[in-house]
This record gives structure tokens, C-alpha cells and sequence, in this order.
């Protein structure tokens, strides 16, 4: 019999945590701080590992409407000449990347849920943690449930500020991709959303301490100016933006500890993580499935936690790392960025399947035959 859950956090790690709960029987109520889930965040890539868990929950078609397949990644240099091409479609045809607008994830998810029966109350901070059966630690970035069960926790500055935008893109290419620009302290990354929009992420290296959050206000200008240099499409697209928000990106350690006998850490609560793999959202819907899994499968809710911590924080650990080490790749100057260039030219050009398998690990996990 699974136990009745009360999830903290209405974000895409306790959306997808309740409807994979209530399939398998839980009662659950989610509580949420915001007033509404309103229109908020931009792009976001589903990889095929979390694609999985979405289509396993029923999400598959309602998905595939409001959301676009990406073809693969393109990296180019500054100057707009191609670097190297990750044709993830053709290394892997059955397994779809999606992109997608995080206010239609969460309308899918929210839509999902309502349907599933899940109590979802909103304009509800918590600050003192309830003592309920189970309690779900979805709180993401600044996680209460995370400092009851670690304590308190400084995040550090990467000295790296990243803008993110939404534009129109009135004349869609036929092909989707991800296409990456980049340069020395900076980077752009760039790909199409449903319904003629585009989506873009900047990323610049900067001494002064920005907010940590997803809503700080940009000045558009400040973007185009610290682009400038950068050539191929993205003066085009930087002089379509007329919105912009950015945010401080913190290094978090993972939790150590994910939970004790009645309260349990998913998503960004327990691993929060740059965004250089594109693979937060991806994680949050990993643990949601993993954790109804164990909790499914071992009616003793202890041992089940314990299984489900298990089960994810290698792996966790290990992509959040990736994401750090992408974050110096990315940004190399002068020889060291000619030659790194080079090597993945050439490994694109003679070896491209030796490039794209070094994913394999993260894109082909399948959370589904995993628990
Ligand atoms: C507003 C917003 C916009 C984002 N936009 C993007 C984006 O454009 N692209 C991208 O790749 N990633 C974005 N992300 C991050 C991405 O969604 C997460 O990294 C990932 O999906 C993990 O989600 P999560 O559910 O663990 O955490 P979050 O998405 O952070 O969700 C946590 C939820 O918990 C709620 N909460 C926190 N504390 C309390 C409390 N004490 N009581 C009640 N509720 C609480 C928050 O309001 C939030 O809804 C965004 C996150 C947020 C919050």
C-alpha cells in the first residue's frame, strides 16, 4: 500500500513526483508558495533518459503538441564557423529529444495531475516542515526540506552570468537544432520552441555577484553589447530580443544526505546543478519516477528511501560534475580553444560516433527498467 505524500514545491520535480505517486496509488497534496503557476522560465531540453519517464506517465502525445524534436547539437566558434556536429537523431532514431517552453511542461504536468486527482494548493510557503507521513523536499534551489536534513549551506559564485530570453522566430528552419556559439569567457546557446519562438541562453563571465533565481530583470542592450563580437545568426537573433532575465549561477554541492525516515529530497532540492548538460529538469523527472518506484515496490518506507538515494546520487553526482567541467570547456581562449576546437573537429569529421557515445551513459539510462 503506498503511503500518502505531501510534496513540497509545484516545479517540474514535484509535478512529476505527484502524478507518479498517484499512479501508483498514493494520495497526494502538493504545496506550493507561488499564488499561480504562472508563465514563467524558458526553454528547457527533455533528453530521451527523462523523455522516458514522460511518455511511461502517460505525457507522451500531449507533450509531442507543444513541444519541438531537436535533431542534435551544433558548436561553432565565435566568429559563426562550424566546430562540431552531435547528430543525436541519427546515433539514436527511436529516442527524441524534445524542446519545449517550461510553462508548457508544467501546463502538461499540472493538467496531468489535476486529472490524477492530486491536491495541488497554491499561495502555501512552507516554513515550518509539516510531520506527515511522507514529505517530499521539491523545493528546489533554496530548499527547506534540504537545510533540515543537511543544514545550512553556502553556494558559491562561478563568477558566470547567464541571460535567457524568448524571441520570435518568424521564419523557422525545417531542421531543429541546438546550435552552440563559442567564444572566449562567453557562450551562446540557441534552438526553436513550438509556435515560431526561439530561445536563448547566454552565459559571460563576470566579476560582480548577480542574484541566484530565474527572475532577476535584464537590460537586452547589455546582452547585444557583451555578444557583440559574436557572428552567423546571433546578431540577428540578439536584435529580436526585447526581454531578458538573468541569474547568477551558483555551485552547489549534491545533498550528502537525501533523507531520513519520513522526509526525501528530489530535483534541484537535492542536486542542483549548471546548466552546461541541459540536464536539471531531465534529473528532477528521473528521481520523481525512481523515487514512486522504490516507494512502489518496498512497502518498508525507510528501506525504500534509502534505495531510491542509492539508485540516484552517483549519478547525480556525476552529470552535475560534467556540467562544471563544461563550464571551463566552453569558455577557453586563444591556443587553448584553437587546439581543443581542432581535436573536436576532426573527432566530428573521422569519429563522430566515438563523440556522440561519450553520452551514451546519461541519454540512453532508462529510469523505467532501472528500478
Ligand atoms: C521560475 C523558474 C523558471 C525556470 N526556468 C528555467 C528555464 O527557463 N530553463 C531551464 O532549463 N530551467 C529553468 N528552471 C529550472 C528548472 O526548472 C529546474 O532546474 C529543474 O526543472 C528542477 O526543478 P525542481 O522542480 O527541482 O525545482 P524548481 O523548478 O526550482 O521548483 C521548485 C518549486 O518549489 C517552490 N518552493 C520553494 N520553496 C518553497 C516553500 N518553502 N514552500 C512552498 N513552495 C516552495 C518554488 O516556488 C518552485 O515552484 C526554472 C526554475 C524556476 C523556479
Amino acid at each position: 500500500m503506498m503511503p500518502a505524500a505531501t510534496i513540497v514545491g509545484a516545479g517540474i520535480a514535484g509535478l512529476t513526483a505527484a502524478l507518479a505517486l498517484t499512479q501508483r496509488g498514493s494520495v497526494v497534496t502538493v504545496l506550493e508558495r507561488a499564488p499561480e503557476l504562472a508563465e514563467v522560465g524558458a526553454g528547457i531540453q527533455i533528453s530521451p533518459n527523462a523523455g522516458r519517464v514522460l511518455d511511461a506517465l502517460g505525457l507522451g502525445p500531449g507533450l509531442d503538441a507543444v513541444s519541438l524534436r531537436s535533431r542534435g547539437v551544433r558548436l561553432w566558434n565565435s566568429a559563426g564557423k562550424p566546430v562540431a556536429t552531435l547528430d543525436f537523431l541519427r546515433h539514436r532514431p527511436d529516442a527524441p529529444f524534445r524542446l519545449i517552453h517550461r510553462a508548457r511542461l508544467i501546463e502538461v504536468l499540472a493538467e496531468a495531475i489535476s486529472k490524477a486527482g492530486v491536491i495541488l494548493r497554491l499561495g502555501e510557503r512552507v516554513e515550518t516542515l509539516p510531520d506527515v507521513g511522507l514529505l517530499v523536499g521539491a523545493d528546489g534551489l533554496q530548499s527547506r526540506v534540504r537545510r533540515e536534513l543537511n543544514g545550512t549551506e553556502a553556494p558559491f559564485f562561478t563568477g558566470q552570468t547567464a541571460w535567457r530570453a524568448v524571441i520570435d522566430d518568424p521564419d523557422p528552419q525545417p531542421e531543429v537544432w541546438v546550435d552552440a556559439f563559442l567564444g572566449p569567457g562567453r557562450h551562446l546557446v540557441s534552438y526553436p520552441l513550438a509556435n515560431n519562438l526561439r530561445n536563448i541562453v547566454a552565459v559571460e563571465e563576470r566579476a560582480e555577484w548577480q542574484e541566484e533565481g530565474w527572475s532577476q530583470p535584464g537590460d537586452p542592450a547589455q546582452l547585444r553589447s557583451a555578444f557583440a563580437s559574436f557572428r552567423g545568426p546571433v546578431p540577428g537573433w540578439l536584435d529580436a530580443v526585447h526581454d531578458a532575465h538573468l541569474w547568477g549561477l551558483f555551485r552547489h554541492r549534491v545533498a550528502p544526505r537525501w533523507h531520513d525516515d519520513n522526509r526525501v529530497l528530489i530535483g534541484d532540492a537535492a542536486h542542483p546543478t549548471l546548466p552546461f548538460m541541459a540536464q536539471g529538469a531531465a534529473m528532477a523527472i528521473e528521481d520523481a519516477w525512481a523515487l514512486a518506484a522504490c516507494l512502489g515496490t518496498d512497502p518498508d518506507q525507510a528501506k525504500a528511501l534509502a534505495r531510491y538515494q542509492v539508485l540516484r546520487q552517483d549519478r547525480c553526482t556525476r552529470i552535475v560534475a560534467m556540467g562544471d567541467a563544461n563550464a571551463r570547456h566552453y569558455h577557453l581562449g586563444g591556443l587553448r580553444q584553437r587546439v581543443a576546437h581542432a581535436a573536436l573537429r576532426s573527432a566530428s569529421t573521422f569519429r563522430p560516433s566515438f563523440l556522440l557515445s561519450r553520452f551514451d551513459w546519461i541519454y540512453d539510462h532508462d529510469p523505467i527498467a532501472g528500478v
